[in-house]
């Protein structure tokens, strides 16, 4: 119920009506809400369509009135980063912050992006250290990727994209950020083979990336709704994989999205990207809260929703 101690949390973005934020938190916080063990937790996490030009306005705004927390998207996930006042070291290494929190001193920014994406992998057991990760793609989202793949410690993380020149600068902004730092500040050994771990190939060389491959992740948009006919690979591409190989599509709509039917086909491990979505939103309502959270009950409200 909604009273005059309701606290309030959301999400600021232009657009953000085809956001599943607000369903997966409020799905979880009236679960936290009606256990009598937490009384008192009273949440309720709203949408916030901040335009570009008023985004430190809001901001502003959002001390004023006491927001507790609140997570970013497009286009604001770098802009945001000189309005708050401490950015953890993995969001400045993805180059982005989607969970900003209240604090003393001034709101604080992280990016739960790389443990959503991490998830689902470290349910499979595997020697991560031996594993060559092909990345199609370099945009936001595979700087996420790459950052996670670094922290597992890959073998090789090869990032594919269309235009060298961005290719070029992505892997230059890795080079002055360090991947050493990254894994230093997750408390791993620093990898002396970083940045030379990490390469970027144009699409004609794929054909000679996939037979070591033993992660493939689409962080581009193709297949994604209403794209549903279409692949990054053509389905004889995607037999020249190992047959242990693990194919992540960051895709959740549809679900399967054809290059994971095509991954199914080949009889590998397929991962949508339904549970990274729900996995950085538990890791931010737990930030805000300072408590474990519903997962289950998260991954619930997104699947019933994209069904409806
Ligand atoms: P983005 O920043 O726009 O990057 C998209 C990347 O895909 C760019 O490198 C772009 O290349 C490339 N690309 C786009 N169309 C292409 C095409 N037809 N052929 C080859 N490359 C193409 O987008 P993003 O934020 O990284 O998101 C990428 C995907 O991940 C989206 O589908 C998004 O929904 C999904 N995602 C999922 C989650 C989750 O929680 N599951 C989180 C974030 C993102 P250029 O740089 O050359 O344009």
């Amino acid at each position: 119920m909604i009273t005059g101690t309701t606290k309030l949390l959301g999400v600021i973005g232009n657009p953000v009506e085809h956001s599943l934020s607000p369903v997966i938190h409020n799905a979880a916080l009236a679960v936290l809400q009606a256990d009598d063990r937490l009384e008192g937790l009273n949440y309720v996490y709203l949408p916030f369509p901040v335009k570009s030009a008023d985004l430190s306005t809001a901001i502003a705004g959002f001390a004023a009135i006491g927001l507790q927390g609140f997570n970013v998207t497009i286009p604001h996930k770098q802009a945001i980063v000189p309005l708050l006042s401490e950015v953890s070291a993995i969001a400045q290494a993805v180059g982005a912050v989607n969970t900003v929190w209240q604090t003393a001193q001034g709101w604080h920014g992280t990016n739960t992006d790389v443990t959503g994406f991490l998830a689902p992998l470290q349910a499979h057991d595997q020697d991560w250290t031996q594993v060559i990760a092909v990345i199609l793609g370099s945009g936001g989202a595979a700087r996420a990727v790459v950052a996670g793949c670094a922290q597992l410690k890959c073998a090789a993380i090869r990032v594919v994209g269309r235009d060298s020149q961005k290719l070029q600068q992505f892997h230059q902004s890795w080079t002055e950020l360090g991947l050493n730092h990254l894994l230093s500040d997750s408390g791993a050994a620093p990898d002396t083979r970083s940045p030379a771990n990490l390469s970027v190939h144009t699409w004609d060389e794929l054909p000679d990336l996939l037979p070591q491959a033993s992660l493939l992740v689409n962080s581009t948009p193709i297949g994604m709704y209403p794209q549903i006919d279409q692949s990054p690979l053509s389905a004889i591409a995607m037999t020249k994989l190992p047959g242990s190989a693990i194919v992540y599509d960051l895709i959740y709509t549809p679900s399967p999205t054809l290059f994971l039917k095509q991954a199914q086909d080949q009889r590998l491990i397929a991962i949508d990207g339904l549970e990274m979505l729900v996995q950085q939103g538990a890791a931010a309502l737990q930030i805000w809260l300072k408590k474990s959270v519903p997962v289950d009950v998260m991954r619930q409200a997104a699947r019933q929703y994209l069904r409806s």
